[in-house]
């Protein structure tokens, strides 16, 4: 089916290339599988255009783009408030399609783009949400919306330590996302209003499937059958392709993969800002040496001042290697690599050669070594990390999590290296490394030409056209 103008679909982004990537796989289905004609639509401030351009070059030809005009912001501007600004911009440009007789049958917003929502009802188009995340997160804003939302004034603190969330999450108050634990958190406030927003949207995307989330997935259907909360269509896993242009190997680390035995490599990585202090740092070289595994660690540039993220972008004279103990990389020639800031994600985790992965646990990264059947050490840093550790640990059975590091503390090189081996060779791993072959079955199976994720992004795209023949 050829993209009609007439079926068009407005996506409005949030800033972040960790956000648009999902994104950008999710339009071009809309587009291609759908024959929708989707606008991305993208901000101005809070990224940087060119990683978003080129993000967005990979989009088919079919799909237009466009960039609001730049609003005032500072280094403290929260994305709601970014997202408000741009209202005036956004409506403009609906209306401006609108009156080119191309009417928007869908406005898909991304995290903290609620702000639209009221937007979307004056001008009389569906409103959906993708939530590039868990079932989970849309649990716990739900939560967090009924906790203070009205008169409520509840806090966290005050409830028992073992949160139960419906679908069966039991959630520790220390494992809540940053910005939800405490209401003097500067972000608390925003989330709040975020999540109190959510019972008007139309629906829900999310980029998680069935098996990964079974009962948090069912009582949300329970719920939308019974009117109390729109439906959430899970339309995961998507991930980036592992043939996309920015993957190429400058590190050389694929072809130091193509000389390992099959299965034996312990990949280690923080995602795009997670850092180590300088002592975590010192540990985890010393455990993966103590572990006898083969590794491939990406090191990024440790923290200094004790924060477990840092976006900055590395100068050219930072040498992250330069911070790993002395003698550590002769000591661990021929069986460990490390490469400095960045590795070919995708195609490290669909390797032979790779067993399992130690990860941060950020969302995306969590999809892809699920999809690619790889179990995970979960070593969660900042934002909703620990939410998605615990889904990997309790409920989805794919990863183990050192104890030490969930009380926040240290985690020694004693426990990471019996982690890693228990992982890769030990009789509790093994049945971790079975349960994440059998949840690589279920993301395949997930987007096969009956799959849930398939069929449930289908019927999104079939509310849409439906919506513009009843003339909405
Ligand atoms: N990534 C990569 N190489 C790296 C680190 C990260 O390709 O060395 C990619 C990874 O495959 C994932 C994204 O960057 O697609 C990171 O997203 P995620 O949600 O896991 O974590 P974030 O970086 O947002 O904390």
């Amino acid at each position: 089916e050829a993209p009609s103008r007439l079926h068009q679909v407005v996506v409005l982004a949030s800033p972040g290339a960790g956000h648009l990537i999902p994104l950008v796989e999710l339009v071009r289905r809309l587009a291609v599988d759908h024959g929708l004609a989707v606008t991305v639509v993208t901000l101005t401030g809070m990224s940087n255009p060119a990683t978003d351009a080129a993000v967005l070059a990979s989009l088919p030809a079919s799909v237009a783009t466009a960039v609001l005009p730049a609003v005032s912001v500072d280094d403290d501007t929260h994305t709601i408030e970014l997202v408000r600004r741009s209202l005036p911009h956004l409506r403009a440009l609906m209306e401006g399609l609108r009156g080119g007789g191309s009417p928007a049958a869908a406005l898909v917003r991304d995290f903290f783009g609620t702000a639209a929502l009221p937007l979307a009802a004056e001008l009389g188009v569906q409103s959906f949400v993708f939530l590039p995340n868990s079932f989970a997160m849309i649990s716990i804003m739900r939560h967090i919306a009924e906790l203070h939302g009205g008169d409520a004034a509840g806090e966290y603190r005050d409830l028992p330590d073992q949160l139960q969330l419906p679908g069966a999450l039991a959630l520790r108050h220390a494992d809540l996302p940053d910005g939800f634990r405490d209401r003097a958190d500067p972000t608390y406030a925003y989330h709040v209003e975020e999540a109190r927003r959510y019972g008007g949207a139309d629906g829900f995307l999310v980029n998680s499937f069935q098996e990964l989330e079974i009962a948090m997935a069912e009582s949300f259907k329970r719920d939308a059958e019974d009117g109390a909360f729109p439906p959430v269509f899970p339309v995961g896993p998507i991930v980036r392709p592992s043939s996309s242009g920015e993957e190429d190997d400058k590190s050389g680390c694929l072809e130091w993969l193509d000389r390992q035995p099959e299965g034996s490599v312990v990949y280690v990585s923080f995602g795009s800002g997670g850092a180590l202090s300088v002592q975590q740092t010192a540990e985890l070289a010393a455990g993966l040496e103590a572990s006898g595994q083969r590794f491939l660690w990406v090191v990024r540039m440790p923290s200094l001042d004790g924060a477990n993220n840092n976006f900055a972008e590395m100068d050219d004279k930072d040498d992250p290697l330069a911070w790993l103990p002395e003698g550590f990389l002769e000591r661990t020639r021929g069986r460990g690599l490390a490469v400095a800031a960045w590795a070919p994600q995708v195609r490290v985790l669909a390797h032979r050669a790779t067993a399992a992965f130690v990860s941060h646990c950020g969302w995306n990264s969590t999809l892809e070594s699920v999809a690619a059947g790889v179990p995970m050490v979960a070593w969660p840093l900042y934002a909703e990390q620990r939410v998605n550790a615990v889904i990997l640990t309790e409920v989805a059975g794919v990863a183990l999590r050192p104890a030490t590091h969930r009380d926040g503390g240290l985690v020694a090189r004693e426990e990471i290296a019996a982690a890693v081996r228990e992982l890769v060779e030990g009789e509790k791993g093994s049945a971790v490394r079975s349960r994440a072959r059998e949840l690589r079955e279920a993301a395949a199976r997930a987007w096969s030409p009956e799959g849930s994720s398939r069929q449930a992004l289908a019927e999104v795209a079939g509310k849409w056209k439906a919506a513009l023949v009843d003339g909405n």
